[in-house]
Formats: structure tokens, C-alpha cells, sequence
């Protein structure tokens, strides 16, 4: 069943519309669902019932049911949800001095086939809709909500590749970004992408203003074909010149995201070239503490080799910061719970 999540303002105005509603009622049943953030269609009390079961007959509001909830005792809490098809799909609420972020998935699986991610340990099974994102992000809002609380950052990182599905992932935003429901602001939310570099021309393009971040976790070719198969595809000078238009198109500072692995990237000559692939970029270097994938044999480095590193970094005129770690004591990484999960099922992909 479809759900009602999956129309965006514009669009709920428009199946109003074409059912010979009025064009307000999609703007009452947008208030519905995202400011009172109802959890059944009944709760529409200012709606006939006629017009209730209309909608109850066609859509669903929420396509998730939770599966599992880990808190860690930094607060951070991962979800583990359950889709109509039997999918399982993962979010993760993570508390900031700033506010409350949400970690969103965009795909079921990804094949993007990054060396070292839990993610692509399971190849894509589908893109998820639009309004499997919003629900992802409702669920933890209402959960909130109990608290008083509420989300004000997104991040497009858990599994999948954003720009792999690209269409139901601005739609999802869109929804969510809308000032007549969440609102949550695009300057707090963040899409990362592996490098679909014709995807960065398009939303380089596309003049949001969310955040975009590039992962980038190797300097040259050589060492990133052997990490991400993406840069076979796409190697570093298309992606640079994809980033550059994205500059030129925004002036917007962007982050690069490199995961530092030891004795495979974590080298003073990687962060020379790093410096010099990075020269004229408006952009910043987050250096990401790695989550361990028993898979993948790589390990993480030492907090004092990561500040050796950010410091060679440093002298050589690139900003960059250091990712503070999140839910170390339970399986927060990319993918964990849900791989977890599927091996305690026996479920092979
Ligand atoms: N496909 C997108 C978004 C999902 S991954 C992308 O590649 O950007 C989000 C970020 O987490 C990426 O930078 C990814 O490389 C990183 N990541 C993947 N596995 C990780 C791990 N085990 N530890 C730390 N970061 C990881």
C-alpha cells in the first residue's frame, strides 16, 4: 500500500485536486501528518469520514514497524526498521551540543561496494521511496516528541547511495524541509555521496541549499580504485570537476569525508596529496574515525596518528576537522544491526 508520506506538499495539493477537493484540504491533511504528526488517519477529526475512508482504503501513513532500538550511553539510538516487503532498514538518532540529528537510509542494501563498508556486505535490493524516508524520520520525530524534543538535522548517510536515487531522495527532503510541516533546515541537512559525479552536476544544478558532502577517503587513483569501484567509474579529476562546478554553482563550502584506515591512507605522503588535490576547493577535510568491519580486515588509527595527520593537514592550509565518535558500545556503523539482524535470520542476498 502506498503511503500518504510519499507526496510532498505540492503533490498532496494536487491529489486533492484531482479527487475534486478542494486544493486546501491537501494543505490540512500536510498539517496533519507533520505538525500534529498523527499516527492514524482516523485522528484527521476535521475530515468527514467519508473522505477518512477514502484515504485509509489507498494509503498507509507510516510503511515501517519497528524491529529493534539499541540506546548507547551517549544517548545515540539506533532503529532497526521493519518495510512492507519484509526489508529491514536502519536509522540512528544521534544528540549534539547543537541538536538532534537523524542518520537517514536511502536504499535497501547498496552496490556501491566500498572496501571497507558493513553496508555493501548486502548488494542493493531497491531504492526506497520517498516516503520510506520521511516515515524513517517521523518515527524518531515522534518519538521525540515525547520529550519535547525535536529533530533539526538530517544527514542522507545511513545505507545506500543518495545519488543512486536521486528523485525519491529530493522528494523526501523537500517534504521534510517544507516550512508547513517539519522544517527542518536545509543549511542542517546533509547528503553524502560515494562521487555519481553526473548526479553532482544535477544537483550542483539543482541550487538547494542543502549540505553536500564527497567521500573521498583516498588522494589518488590508484589507492581509491582499490577502495571504492565508483572511482573506476568515475575517477578523481571528473569528480574534481564536478565538485569545482558545484563551487562555481553554489558558493558553498562542501566536505570531503575520508575515513582514515591504517597504514592504507594514513600517510604524511597522503596528506600532501590530499593538500594538493584539494588546492582551491572551497571545502573541509572531516577525518572519520573507522567503525570496524570484521569482514574487511581494515583497522582504524590511534587518536594520536589522526592528529598527526589533521595537523600535517593543517600546516598545509586545509581545513579539516575530526569526527567525534557516536555509539561505539553498540552496533551504530553503517549497516551493522541490519547485517546483524539478517545473519541471526539466515537471510543470504
Ligand atoms: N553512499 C554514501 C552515503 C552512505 S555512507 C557515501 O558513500 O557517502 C556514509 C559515510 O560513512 C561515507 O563517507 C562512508 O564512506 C562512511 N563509512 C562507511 N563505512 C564506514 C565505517 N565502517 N566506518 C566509518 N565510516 C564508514
Amino acid at each position: 500500500m502506498q503511503s500518504l508520506y510519499d507526496f510532498n506538499y505540492e503533490q498532496l495539493g494536487e491529489y486533492a485536486l484531482a479527487q475534486g477537493w478542494k486544493k486546501y484540504r491537501g494543505h490540512q491533511l500536510f498539517q496533519w501528518m507533520y505538525r500534529k504528526r498523527i499516527k492514524d488517519i482516523d485522528e484527521m477529526s476535521d475530515q468527514k469520514k467519508e473522505i477518512r475512508t477514502f484515504l485509509k482504503e489507498r494509503f498507509c501513513l507510516s510503511p515501517l514497524t519497528l524491529k529493534d532500538k539499541q540506546v548507547s550511553k551517549d544517548g545515540t539510538t539506533k532503529y532497526l526498521f521493519e518495510l512492507a516487503d519484509g526489508s529491514l532498514v536502519e536509522s540512528v538518532l544521534m544528540l549534539y551540543d547543537y541538536g538532534r540529528s537523524i542518520c537517514v537510509t536511502s536504499q535497501v542494501g547498496c552496490n556501491m561496494g566500498c572496501a571497507f563498508c558493513a553496508s555493501g556486505l548486502l548488494k542493493k535490493k531497491r531504492d526506497l521511496s520517498s516516503g520510506e524516508m520521511v516515515a524513517q524520520v517521523m518515527y524518531v520525530q515522534q518519538d521525540l516528541d515525547a520529550l519535547q524534543e525535536r529533530l533539526s538535522h538530517i544527514v542522507v548517510m545511513g545505507t545506500g547511495e543518495p545519488f543512486d536515487n536521486y528523485d525519491n531522495v529530493m522528494n523526501f527532503l523537500a517534504t521534510v524541509n517544507d516550512d508547513r510541516g517539519l522544517a527542518i533546515g536545509a543549511r542542517h541537512i546533509t547528503i553524502s555521496t560515494c562521487g555519481v559525479v553526473p548526479k553532482i552536476y544535477a544537483f550542483a544544478k539543482a541550487h538547494t541549499q542543502y549540505n553536500l558532502a564527497i567521500s573521498l577517503h583516498a588522494p589518488n587513483d590508484a589507492l581509491r580504485d582499490t577502495l571504492m569501484p565508483i572511482n573506476r567509474a568515475y575517477p578523481l579529476n571528473e569528480l574534481m570537476k564536478a565538485v569545482r562546478c558545484y563551487g562555481e554553482e553554489n558558493n558553498r563550502r562542501l566536505t570531503f569525508e575520508y575515513i582514515l584506515l591504517k597504514g592504507v591512507n594514513d600517510q604524511p605522503q597522503h596528506a600532501k596529496q590530499l593538500a594538493e588535490l584539494l588546492k582551491g576547493v572551497h571545502a573541509y577535510v572531516n577525518l572519520i574515525p573507522y567503525n570496524a568491519v570484521d569482514e574487511h580486515g581494515y583497522q582504524g588509527v590511534s587518536r594520536n596518528e589522526a592528529m598527526r595527520f589533521y595537523d600535517a593537514l593543517m600546516k598545509m592550509g586545509v581545513r579539516c576537522t575530526i569526527r567525534k565518535e557516536h555509539g561505539g558500545d553498540i552496533d551504530a556503523a553503517c549497516g551493522q544491526l541490519r547485517a546483524k539482524h539478517m545473519k541471526v535470520q539466515g537471510v543470504k542476498q
